[in-house]
């Protein structure tokens, strides 16, 4: 669902983000706590958002968490178990807070709009006049399309200043601005991370609880399953169907519950409408950039020389609100994908802790997390978890531990990385289907295989949509190595693709397992 990530490069007035918030694919069929797992990650999305002053993309995941939390969510078959009540109410109480939010930023959202929509009259008018003074000067040439074209664009770096809008920069050609953001976004944690260390808010103890019980429920089955005494590793999730993506028309897309009268996000969008006068927006206080602390000592690339300066106190602070990251790839769809940002030496760092393993002929499996910037994803974390193996498999044992451990860290999960010991660098049909575990959540998830014995020693790949995704969220079988009907399943990720190597990013490994 989290498929239609969208980046808005041209000010819109909120009605138009809003049908872009409701444009997602909903599979009701995907069990609730993955869900709410979705929806956590849309809400840390909108927050990195506004964080990065960026109103009309943190008003559009806002909004799409309140659509999801409130007309999807209560219809889903598991929305009646007891234990998902609680986190149900506690979302929806994120989402009460969201509306605050949502309203504080309509206001400004509509000014600039509107005052794009007069800047772009103005410019209209400048040309005709100029193309008056032209035909009445005789003169012949015409202004080239280039120009046109370019007295069009209100956006990107001829922003015009009472429109602020961001500059907006090719992610593979501003490494060195992305790499600077990424230690001035690790030094803003760690600060707050002393400031603060407390642990989970309630939301996430409610999800991981609902997780945790989830899970059990799951092993219990399983347990029961597997008779013969071998121990069953729980095989990942299966996504019967998705639906086809429907059009902007969210009345289309209600639920048949609520036909009859006005659905809850209409009735939001609708108080929102008629509510009182908006207060002016807040001034957020992260606008600031914290005081410089020493720099950490961590898995960089200080072996290789790297073309990036290292130095953070000779050159001027980069501020996320200043710029943004266009997408620099797309899916088979159409759908544009946030860049992600990748440390060079993770995959040596991830083998040096693989390599027990490796030797031994069993798969090791890390996963990637990392945080959202000026909309660009930055991978900052390679956490091993616990997990169990085979020569040709690897699975996770404590996914409640990993969702504890990014809820701590307010970290979004982009992917996972692992080992074939002996096999050649593919995604086998099990990996394609963990995959698509990730991809369904977040449509930039990436898998990046490592096969040590063999050329090419790795590879980043992702689901093709269409028609990859769908066609593995549907199958029902569960072998180790079953055959597909569909070939073209997945591509790669990085030649060419979204996922882009960022030398001078820095990233720890968190190694969960006890
Ligand atoms: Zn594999
Ligand atoms: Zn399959």
């Amino acid at each position: 669902m989290a498929a239609n990530a969208v980046h808005l490069p041209t000010p819109l007035n909120v009605e138009e983000i809003s049908r872009k918030a409701a444009d997602y694919d909903y599979d009701p069929d995907i069990p609730l706590r993955y869900w709410l797992r979705t929806a956590d990650a849309i809400q840390k999305q909108a927050q990195s958002y506004q964080r990065d002053g960026d109103d009309q993309d943190a008003y559009l995941f806002f909004l799409r968490h309140a659509l999801l939390v409130i007309e999807k969510l209560p219809t889903h078959s598991e929305a009646k178990l007891a234990e998902n009540r609680k986190p149900l109410a506690q979302a929806n109480k994120v989402v009460h807070r969201n509306l605050k939010t949502l309203e504080e930023l309509r206001p400004g959202i509509n000014k600039r709009h509107q005052r794009y929509e007069e800047a772009m009259a103005r410019r209209r008018e400048e040309r005709e006049k100029a193309a008056d003074e032209r035909r009445r000067n005789g003169a012949q040439q015409e202004a080239s399309l280039a120009d046109e074209m370019d007295g069009m664009n209100l956006g990107g770096n001829r922003g015009d200043s009472s429109i602020n809008q961001k500059r907006s920069l090719e992610a593979k050609e501003h490494r060195d601005l992305a790499a600077k953001l990424a230690r001035r976004e690790e030094k803003k944690r760690r600060k707050a991370y002393t400031a603060e260390q407390e642990g989970p808010d309630d939301l996430s103890k409610h999800i991981i609880e609902a997780g945790k019980r989830g899970q059990q429920t799951f092993q219990d089955r399983n347990d029961r399953r597997s008779s013969n005494g071998a121990k069953f590793v729980a095989a990942p999730p299966r996504y019967p169907t998705v639906p086809q993506k429907s059009d902007f028309d969210m009345k289309a897309k209600s639920p048949p519950t609520y036909r009859s009268r006005e659905s809850p996000a209409r009735e939001i969008l609708r108080q929102l409408d008629s509510g009182p006068p908006s207060l002016p927006p807040k001034e957020r206080e992260y606008s600031q950039s914290p005081p410089p602390l020493p720099s950490k000592v961590s898995y960089d690339d200080r072996n290789t020389p790297s073309p990036v300066p290292r130095s953070t106190t000779a050159t001027p602070d980069v501020n996320p609100r200043d710029f943004t990251f266009k997408p620099s790839a797309f899916l088979e769809s159409g759908t544009p994908l946030r860049t992600i940002f990748l440390p060079p030496n993770l995959r040596s760092k991830f083998l040096s802790f693989a390599s027990q393993a490796t030797s031994m002929n069993r798969e090791f499996l890390g996963i990637l997390c990392g945080t959202l910037i000026s909309n660009a994803f930055f991978i900052s974390k390679l956490v091993i978890p616990e997990q169990e193996a085979t020569s040709d498999t690897c699975e996770m044992t404590d996914e409640v531990g990993l969702w504890e451990y990014c809820d701590r860290e307010d970290l979004l999960t982009l992917g996972w990385i692992h080992t074939h010991p002996t096999q050649t660098c593919f995604m086998s049909s099990r990996d394609l289907h963990t995959h698509g575990g990730y991809q369904a959540q977040m449509a930039e998830s990436i898998a990046i295989v490592c096969a040590p014995r063999h050329e090419p020693s790795w590879g980043v790949f992702r689901l093709t949509d269409p028609p990859g995704l769908k066609h593995i969220l549907s199958c029902r079988q569960s072998g180790i190595f079953h055959p597909h009907s569909e070939t073209n399943l997945y591509t790669d990720a990085m030649k060419p693709g979204h996922v882009c190597e960022l030398p001078g990013l820095e990233f720890e490994v968190v190694d969960l397992r006890k």
